[in-house]
């Protein structure tokens, strides 16, 4: 159990009147409440009065200082504008897609929303991941500034929003990816993507004539398999779903699989040696100030969820009906946990970074989750 929940379970004891340690009877009841994991149930401390006048399984009141943003299920009337600081240039809508010139044979493609890229060497094109939403337009792209075939594919990762059009962009590639991209790829057994054919543990250098594109993998964040990509004669690099320039992160800190580890490589990010960074997502790319505003931004959801989690009160307002249900005692106290972490924020990011409002919400579940177990 976590410094929090026995914070959280001393708390319940203390509106109880018990305290655990004070007599082996305080001891033993202590230890039932261990046992039964999350069973908090501080009811008895309410009276009548304070009962939530609601219908039996309907909908109850608002918790108390609900956020002004809506919560998750409920609808917003108009979320707040996007910023022009998260907007990039615009699309050709005739083309449906957008390349941009990275420097030193180095190109990105994008719609907008999804960010791959390409580079050019003398005998061919090595294309880094092909979005399925305008895959179809890759083999287009590249004929805007080479003739060359493509001749190598790297995935970042095995998400199919990222690589599930590998098979439109046509050729016999050799296709490059870290080893646990290759066990996830198996596993999906999907034939929009191929297998990689070369694969790595920790660091691969590829050379093609004049270029060279170091892949290397910092460990599970975002999902395993994720690699960083960089491109050292123009200095871009890409690691996708981490940092979302101008972009609150999308849910659930882009759903992260390792929420410590997703916040530890956005700090490696911020501190490596780059000029361009690709996301894989939104409408820009990214600079050195958009990964130290989201590294800013994840410390502060740190600071507002742990401060929730140790000055929220179990069980207030819950019905007394629900005393034996620690599911339900759990969920009322964390939604104020939330309710508290997202008013936390918003005076300072809601005009910081573009869909603050739609995925604040997200971010403060999954932060006080990660908190309590990780
Ligand atoms: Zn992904």
């Amino acid at each position: 159990m976590s410094e929090l929940n026995h914070n959280l379970v001393r708390a319940v004891n203390d509106r109880r009147g018990f305290h655990p340690g004070k007599n082996s009877t305080a001891n033993v009841r202590a230890l039932a409440v261990l046992l039964a994991g999350l069973c908090i149930c501080a009811i008895g401390a309410f009276s009548q009065s304070q009962v939530p006048n609601s219908e039996h399984g309907g909908p109850g009141e608002p918790y108390p200082l609900m956020p002004s943003i809506a919560p998750i299920g409920v609808s917003i009337g108009k979320y707040m504008d996007v910023q022009a600081s998260a907007q990039g240039p615009a699309i050709d809508s005739a083309k449906g897609y957008r390349l941009q010139n990275l420097g030193s044979g180095l190109y990105m493609i994008t719609d907008n929303a999804y960010q791959s890229m390409f580079l050019v060497y003398d005998r061919g094109v090595v294309v880094i991941d092909a979005p399925p939403s305008y895959a179809a337009h890759i083999p287009e792209a590249i004929a805007e500034v080479s003739d060359k075939p493509i001749t190598h594919l790297v995935y970042s990762h095995s998400h199919i929003d990222h690589i599930g059009g590998a098979k439109s962009v046509g050729g016999q590639p050799v296709i490059i990816a870290q080893e646990e991209t290759l066990r996830l790829l198996k596993r999906a057994a999907d034939p929009n993507r191929p297998l990689p054919t070369v694969t790595f543990p920790d660091k691969y250098t590829l050379r093609v004539g004049s270029q060279v594109l170091e892949l290397s993998y910092h460990g599970n964040a975002h999902e395993p398999g994720n690699i960083f990509i960089y491109a050292p004669l123009p200095r871009v690099l890409m690691v996708v779903d981490v940092v979302f320039p101008g972009w609150m992160p999308w849910r659930r800190f882009a759903l992260a699989q390792d929420i410590p580890g997703y916040f530890a490589q956005v700090e490696e990010i911020r501190k490596m040696d780059w000029d361009t960074l690709v996301g894989g997502h939104v409408a820009r790319t990214g600079i050195h100030a958009d990964v130290d505003l989201q590294a800013e931004f994840n410390r502060d959801v740190k600071q507002a969820a742990a401060t929730a989690l140790k000055t929220t009160n179990p069980g207030v307002g819950l019905n007394p009906l629900d005393k034996d249900n620690p599911w339900a005692v759990f969920d009322n106290y964390i939604d104020r946990v939330a309710a508290q972490c997202v008013n936390t924020l918003t005076p300072k990011w809601s005009s910081k970074l573009a869909g603050f409002d739609v995925y604040v919400w997200d971010q403060c579940y999954a932060m006080e989750q990660s908190l309590r177990i990780e």
